[in-house]
C-alpha cells in the first residue's frame, strides 16, 4: 500500500505540495486577470484616437468647410495619429521589455556630457513654457549604463516634469554620487500627484485624470517604461509628490560589483 509506505513525515510533504499547488494556481488566475484588464485598457485606450480620428475625418469632409476649416480638422487627425503611432510603440516596447527579451547593454558613461546632451533637445520646449532647467552634474562621474535605453528614463521623466509644469516655474535635475551607487533625481514645481493616486502611477495605462494627462497628449506608459529600465539595471525609481507644490522621481543605481 503506497500510502502506509510514504508514512506521515511524507504526508505532510504531500500536504505542502498541494499547498503550493494551489498558491501556483490562484498566482496564475491572478496573472490572467491582469492580463485580461491590461488588453480591455489597451482596447479603450486604441478606441479613442480610433473616435477621434473617424469623427474628425467626417467633418474634415464636408462641402460647406473653408480652408481654414479643412486644415484644423487635418492637423488634428495628423496630431492623433500621432499619438496612436506613440501609443503602439510603448506598447511594442513594454511588451519586450516584460519578457526580457532585450538585453541591456552597458558602456560606461560619463554622466555630466551624456545627460547634458539629452537635456539639450529640451532647450525648445523648456523655452515655450519659459521654465528654467536647473542642470546639476559633477564632472567625470563614469557608470555602467546602457545609454539608448537609459537615454528613454531621463526623456520620459523630463518630459513628465514639463508636462504637468506651468508656465516660468522651475525644473532641477542633480546627480548625486554616493559610495557604489549614484542618485538621479529629477524635481518639477508643476501640478504634483494626488497621493490616493501616488501608488498607482508606476502601473501600465494608469493616469491620475484621463483629462489632464490627454490634454498633454499622455497614455500612461512613460513611468512603466521608466521603472522597467531602470529595474533591468538593477536599480530602484521612487516618487514624492504634492498636489500643487510638485514632483520628485528618484533614479537609484547602484555601481556593478
Ligand atoms: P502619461 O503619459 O499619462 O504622462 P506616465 O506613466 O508618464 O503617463 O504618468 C502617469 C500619470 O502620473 C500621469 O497621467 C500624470 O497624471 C502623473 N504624473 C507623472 N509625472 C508627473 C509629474 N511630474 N507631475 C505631475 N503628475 C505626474
Amino acid at each position: 500500500d503506497f500510502s502506509v509506505r510514504l508514512g506521515a513525515h511524507s504526508r505532510d510533504e504531500l500536504g505542502q505540495l498541494g499547498t503550493s499547488i494551489q498558491t501556483l494556481a490562484n498566482e496564475l488566475q491572478r496573472l490572467k486577470q491582469e492580463r485580461n484588464e491590461f488588453l480591455s485598457s489597451i482596447s479603450h485606450e486604441l478606441q479613442t484616437p480610433l473616435t477621434y480620428l473617424k469623427g474628425y475625418a467626417d467633418v474634415a469632409k464636408r462641402q460647406s468647410n473653408s480652408e481654414d476649416e479643412r486644415n484644423k480638422y487635418l492637423n488634428i487627425i495628423q496630431e492623433e495619429a500621432q499619438r496612436l503611432s506613440q501609443l503602439l510603440k510603448d506598447l511594442f516596447q513594454l511588451a519586450q521589455l516584460d519578457q526580457h527579451t532585450f538585453l541591456i547593454q552597458k558602456q560606461k558613461i560619463e554622466l555630466y556630457t551624456y545627460l547634458k546632451n539629452i537635456v539639450e533637445h529640451f532647450d525648445l520646449a523648456l523655452k515655450e513654457k519659459d521654465i528654467r532647467l536647473d542642470f546639476n552634474c559633477p564632472k567625470g562621474i563614469e557608470f555602467n549604463i546602457d545609454p539608448e535605453r537609459f537615454q528613454q528614463v531621463v526623456v520620459n521623466l523630463l518630459d513628465n516634469a514639463l508636462k504637468y509644469s506651468d508656465d516660468e516655474t522651475e525644473i532641477s535635475l542633480s546627480v548625486e554620487k554616493l559610495p557604489k551607487r549614484v542618485n538621479i533625481v529629477f524635481k518639477d514645481q508643476g501640478i504634483g500627484i494626488p497621493s490616493t493616486d501616488l501608488p498607482y502611477v508606476f502601473d501600465k495605462l494608469y493616469r491620475v485624470e484621463k483629462s489632464r494627462s490627454r490634454k498633454s497628449g499622455g497614455h500612461g506608459l512613460g513611468l512603466s517604461i521608466v521603472k522597467e529600465i531602470v529595474e533591468a539595471h538593477g536599480g530602484k525609481v521612487t516618487i514624492e509628490s504634492k498636489l500643487g507644490q510638485g514632483t520628485t522621481v528618484k533614479i537609484s543605481l547602484r555601481e556593478d560589483v
